[in-house]
């Protein structure tokens, strides 16, 4: 029976590179993504890498999605929840619609996508779950209380589920990157980049490799004393308890 493991937002910038080193450490990999086919589609050509098209805000299609890459490829032992976004602004000017989204997609998705293969995990007494956070969801940022709030949530939540599914075989942690060279970065106004670089000891942003490779080790049968654990990877830009 293969094992598979799901990478949400698994077709660009860090999750495509956690679905690739996934995939070299020997799981079958399902990609899922929101509405970019292209980039969708170049990444499963290049890679081999099966994608499915879903929201991971939505309940009932992270259920449906989940049973339909169970029913095409085989069990789910590695979730990795890391489709997220940014909606910016001042708290005081900032949408409810602002607000929604960002808690949506980035810590509803958490429940929706984990509640989806947990019972399947614990039947099988295995699984592997990491959860991408944030330093902002560490330290808070400025324009960024919505997703400050959201990435804040991931880690409770994954506190709380580590506790409950330790003696199953499961372990649940969260990777806090700092700024990574993505499009999501690439967004920012370049005179802002440049602040930001200043700001990290290591004088640069992390790559998305740096980032998968700390998730492949997460996923590793090795990790299996590994869990609740929150793990920092930011040049030294802030270092948390
Ligand atoms: P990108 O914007 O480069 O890629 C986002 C991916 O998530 C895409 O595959 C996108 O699909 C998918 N996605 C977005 N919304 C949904 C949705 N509702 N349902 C399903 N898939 C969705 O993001 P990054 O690689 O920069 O970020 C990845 C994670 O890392 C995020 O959680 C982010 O918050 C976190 N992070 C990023 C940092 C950075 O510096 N880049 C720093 C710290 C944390 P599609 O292509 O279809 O839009």
């Amino acid at each position: 029976m293969t094992e598979i493991a799901l990478v949400t937002g698994g077709t660009r910038g860090i999750g495509a590179a956690i679905a690739v080193a996934l995939k070299a450490q020997g799981w079958e990999v399902a990609s899922i993504y929101h509405g970019n086919d292209k980039a969708a589609e170049q990444f499963s050509r290049e890679t081999g890498i099966s994608v499915f098209r879903w929201d991971v805000a939505d309940e009932g299609a992270c259920r449906e999605g989940v049973a339909a890459v169970e029913a095409q490829l085989g069990p789910i032992s590695v979730l990795v929840n890391n489709a997220g976004i940014t909606r910016d602004g001042m708290f005081h000017r900032m949408s409810w619609t602002q607000w929604r989204e960002v808690l949506a997609t980035n810590l509803d998705s958490m429940f929706a996508m984990t509640r989806a293969v947990i019972e399947g995990m614990r039947e099988r007494g295995f699984g592997r779950i990491i959860n991408i956070s944030s330093i902002n969801g560490q330290k808070g940022q400025v324009g960024q209380v919505n997703y400050s709030a959201a990435k804040a949530g991931v880690i409770g939540f994954t506190k709380a589920l580590a506790q409950e599914n330790a003696a199953r075989g499961i372990t649940v942690n969260a990777v806090c990157p700092g700024y990574v060279d993505t499009e999501m970065v690439a967004a920012v106004r370049e005179e802002v980049r440049a602040a930001i670089i200043a700001g990290i000891p290591v004088g640069r942003l992390g790559a998305p490799q740096e980032v998968a490779d700390a998730v492949s080790y997460l996923a590793s049968p090795r990790a299996g004393f590994c869990t609740g654990s929150v793990l920092t990877l930011n040049g030294g830009q802030y270092i948390a308890n």
